[in-house]
């Protein structure tokens, strides 16, 4: 059994899409990612930070799921991250709303002792000096680090990106920040162009339309599975990167055929998260449910052309 190491927001959502409302509930990138992984046999933590105004129960959530909270810090007197967002009619595009920085502002991540030498490492959506610092805490060189980002960390700390960018082995960003990082219109051209950046393995998710996987001269496609309602894409590409890392921290095997699988992981497990608010659908998961949505992933693609 491998190990995955999650460093990413733990935060207070609240949101709106065309369907509804919510309050305050348990959001940030960490818990999707943790829930996502939790699905597979790797033994996870988080790294993150929070006030003490959150919840024991949202924390008893992920413990009861086997993630490892001991590197969460609580913040004596202290706020947590909240984010506000509204999703447009298509759901596609969204508007933040808030976002207050609070405990994540002066975040100084510590790796829990048990989980320095972790086989995969999860850097989630943060400033690139968090990221980098959680890789300067290993013992050993992880077997995968796997880095989130987006356009804000490209607009306002491009140099810590890049040196962050160039100690990791996959990078996973939808279609438009991949044309921003690299002013190539082509996905093909910027994944080649990212690879020379640093990472051997590019991951670019385009939401409803699936995610490609480039390595080398390889390249390979999942589809997003057409889904009769989505009612909340928040925390997708986080549930994404949870599936896909948590899969290679269990399976050990980081070849470019087991990434395929992984990718498929993260884009089945990401369907479900769509399907009600925030993590309420993650929580309540049943692997048989799991199981089926993947055959019908199989289904989706299989064809039997025969060449003549
Ligand atoms: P996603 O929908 O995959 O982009 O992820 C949404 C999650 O990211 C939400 O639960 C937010 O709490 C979290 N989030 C939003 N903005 C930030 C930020 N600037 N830093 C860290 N986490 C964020």
């Amino acid at each position: 059994m491998g190990e995955l190491l999650i460093v990413g927001s733990v935060a207070f959502d609240a949101i709106e899409t065309p369907f509804g409302k919510t309050g305050k509930i348990l959001g940030g990138a960490a818990p999707f990612i943790g829930l996502a992984a939790s699905q597979f046999k790797a033994k996870s933590a988080i790294v993150s930070v929070v006030g003490d105004d959150f919840p024991q129960a949202y924390l008893d959530l992920l413990t009861d799921r086997n993630i490892d909270i001991s590197g969460i810090e609580v913040v004596k007197g202290g706020k947590t991250f909240f984010w506000q967002g509204k999703y447009h009619n298509d759901l596609n595009s969204r508007d933040t709303l808030v976002t207050e920085l609070n405990t994540l502002g002066d975040f100084t991540p510590v790796v829990p002792n048990d989980f320095k030498n972790a086989d995969v490492v999860m850097l989630g959506n943060l400033h690139p000096n968090t990221q980098m610092s959680v890789i300067n805490q290993m013992e050993e060189r992880p077997k995968l680090i796997v880095l989130d980002t987006m356009n804000f960390w490209m607009d306002n700390t491009w140099d810590e990106l890049m040196e962050v960018i160039k100690r990791i082995d996959v990078i996973t960003i939808n279609d438009e920040e991949a044309r921003q990082l690299t002013e190539e219109y082509s996905l093909v051209k910027a994944a080649a162009k990212i690879q020379e950046m640093g990472p051997r393995y590019v991951v670019i998710k385009k939401g409803e339309h699936g995610a490609l996987l480039f390595h080398k001269e390889n390249i390979f496609f999942a589809p997003a599975l057409p889904l009769e309602e989505v009612f909340d894409p928040t925390g997708a590409g986080d549930t994404f990167a949870g599936g896909f890392s948590g899969y290679l921290a269990e399976t050990g095997n980081i070849s470019f055929e087991n990434m395929k699988n992984a990718i498929i992981h993260g884009s089945n497990l990401a369907s479900f998260c769509v399907e009600r608010f925030g993590t309420e659908r993650m929580l309540e998961l049943q692997k048989h449910e799991v199981e089926a949505r993947l055959m019908q992933f199989r289904d989706l693609t299989q064809f039997n052309i025969e060449l003549t």
